[in-house]
């Protein structure tokens, strides 16, 4: 399941969740402020370019 990055219109704030592909879009919720104004960000991880380098890791923090 890939790692998607979201960021709410309302209240500015970025948060990640691990989604389905088929769901990466489907009742979104801001869990700050639980707007509904959230849009998807380009990951690099679900292109498939995350995992398998070498440094540092994931680096989730
Ligand atoms: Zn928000």
């Amino acid at each position: 399941m890939p790692m998607y990055e979201y960021r709410c219109t309302a209240c500015g704030e970025t948060y990640e969740q691990l989604r389905r592909m088929s769901e990466a879009d489907k009742d979104l919720a801001c869990p700050h402020c639980g707007s509904q104004q959230v849009e998807r960000q380009i990951s690099a991880c679900s292109i498939g370019g995350c995992g398998g380098g070498s440094a540092g890791g994931a680096g989730f923090s």
